[in-house]
């Protein structure tokens, strides 16, 4: 265990599995108390708390929609009469959907806008307000690097995570003088759940187009946060940090 984090609270959306379990794992590995949000799948959420409790670290598991502004709201008004602040919020939850555009649903325009931004905006106006009470904090937007430069067949995707890097640069900008800080982590391919859908070829494919030769790991996002979130990044603000072995 470090101590980087050590009496830090922070929230990670979509925290119970994938890249928001490496983030909450590694920001537990640092002394912070992790709330663990998720939507439905409270199974992977409760298995994620028990890790963080054999790492010798703190936290709970909280269900919320995030593109819900209300239960959102609900949530961080009962974190910060728990635990009396919010020290860390991560805007990790985050769906995509494969396709070519024009087979594209309004349906799947407002899903994956509502839950991808529209959430992050859900989260950090609710979060914002007790930071700026407590006049710190720090924001981590998961955007992705598809958000940087637009991918073929994941146009809404793409638009969606493009709005996250906006939005970052645009938060910081404001928040700066209150001296809350907001970047991004911007990853490549990093094998999760939501890449499940590539079988064998087109993941040695893709895999041929990465420079560091492999898919990056849960914990390559981890780390990254917790810089982010630590006072290592004190005069880093309005950043969009890639993570991709090297792709775009
Ligand atoms: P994942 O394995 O599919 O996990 C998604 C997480 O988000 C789960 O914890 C899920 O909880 C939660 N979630 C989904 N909808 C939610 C909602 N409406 N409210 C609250 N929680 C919700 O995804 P991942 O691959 O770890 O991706 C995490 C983030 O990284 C996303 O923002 C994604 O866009 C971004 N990203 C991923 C990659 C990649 O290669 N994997 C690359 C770039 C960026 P439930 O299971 O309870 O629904």
């Amino acid at each position: 265990m470090g101590n980087k984090l050590t009496g830090k609270v922070a929230l990670v959306t979509g925290g119970s599995r994938g890249i928001g379990k490496g983030i909450v794992l590694e920001l537990a590995r640092e002394g912070a108390t992790v709330i663990i949000n998720y939507k439905q799948d409270s199974n992977s959420a409760q298995k994620t708390l028990e890790l963080v409790k054999k790492l010798g670290g703190y936290g709970e598991c909280y269900k919320a929609d995030v593109s819900s502004y209300s239960e959102c709201k609900v949530m961080i008004s009962n974190i910060i009469k728990k635990y009396g602040k919010i020290d860390v919020l991560v805007n990790n939850a985050g769906i995509s959907k494969i396709g070519l555009f024009i087979d594209a649903k309004q349906e799947d325009w407002d899903n994956i806008l509502n839950i991808n931004l529209k959430g992050v905006f859900n989260c950090s106006h609710n979060v914002v307000i007790h930071m700026l009470h407590k006049g710190v904090g720090s924001i981590i937007n998961i955007s992705s690097m598809w958000g940087n430069v637009g991918a073929s067949c994941e146009v809404i995707y793409s638009a969606s995570k493009g709005g996250i890097n906006s939005f970052t640069k645009a938060l910081a900008k404001e928040l700066g003088p209150s001296n809350i800080r907001v970047n991004a982590v911007s990853p490549g391919v990093i094998d999760t759940e939501m890449n499940s859908w590539m079988c064998k070829e087109d993941r040695e494919e893709l895999m041929e187009e990465i420079p560091l030769c492999r898919f990056g790991q849960c914990i390559d996002i981890g780390k990254a946060v917790v810089f982010l979130a630590s006072d290592d990044s004190n005069y880093i603000t309005g950043q969009i940090i890639t993570i991709d072995g090297g792709m775009i």
